[in-house]
């Protein structure tokens, strides 16, 4: 299993403890969440459902998607991240939620067709082989179910808004955060998924305006952008 740049892990493991600080390089995952969460959940229907979250760092959305869910598996492959989820969990109180340090390809070996829903938000634009964890977690799920995945276009304006903007002018994000080179244009991103069996039911842009600090959907995908795709049943 080498789809993994330890690098990348590092980076993550290393603010891990700051992960539920809503005002640290996590905020803009903490501001994201509640608009990934209901669009999601109004596809899919998270009641009575299990769910996986593939790259899940500290819980952010693990944790949220298992208040609405039957349970939720939260997997990455940074060690820290995971401890801050379990410890967090539990001081919610929030006890339907499991996390396992495996990759996603390893799982999908272990649990095929597994679960309901399959989250991967903000992941893949780090990893060696996206291809391979959009086949994981497309092996993942039942037929029927959802798959979500988010992540970075790539192109002039998404270089401007999303590095230079994002990491050196409004210093949301660490400098070194995103490389480039990994950035995934949504025609790759549906081949992958075409590829891996899913079919693709939709997209959102999500967008930001740096003067109200605030984040949106909306039909504009040329930087960050959400997909939903599903398993033929
Ligand atoms: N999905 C979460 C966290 C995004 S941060 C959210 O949106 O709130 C990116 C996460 O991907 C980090 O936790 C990092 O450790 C994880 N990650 C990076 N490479 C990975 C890999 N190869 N396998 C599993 N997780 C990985």
């Amino acid at each position: 299993m080498n789809n993994v740049d330890a690098q990348e892990l590092a980076k993550f493991s290393e603010l891990a403890h700051r992960w539920w600080d809503p005002e640290s390089e996590f905020r803009p995952l903490h501001q994201i969440n509640p608009l990934r969460l209901d669009w999601l959940d109004g596809l899919a229907g998270l009641a009575g459902k299990r769910v996986v979250d593939v790259g899940c760092g500290g819980g952010i959305l693990a944790e949220a998607m298992a208040r609405r869910a039957t349970g939720v598996t939260g997997i990455d492959l940074a060690a820290r991240p995971l401890g801050v989820a379990r410890l967090h969990a539990l001081e919610a109180g929030v006890s339907n939620i499991e996390y396992r340090e495996i990759a996603a390809e390893a799982l999908a070996t272990e649990s095929p067709a597994g679960y309901d829903v399959v989250t991967c938000m903000e992941m893949l634009e780090h990893v060696p082989d996206p291809a391979s964890t959009v086949r994981a977690c497309a092996a993942m799920v039942k037929p029927g179910g959802w798959v979500f995945f988010s992540t970075l276009n790539r192109n002039p304006k998404s270089f401007l808004f999303a590095i230079v903007g994002a990491e050196y002018v409004l210093k949301l994000l660490p400098k070194g955060t995103h490389e480039f080179a990994r950035f995934i244009r949504p025609s790759e991103l549906a081949r992958y998924a075409r590829e891996a069996g899913l079919e693709m039911q939709g997209m959102k842009g999500m967008e930001y305006n740096p003067f109200t600090r605030r984040y949106w959907l909306s039909g504009n995908t040329s930087v960050n952008y959400l997909v939903a795709c599903r398993k033929p049943a």
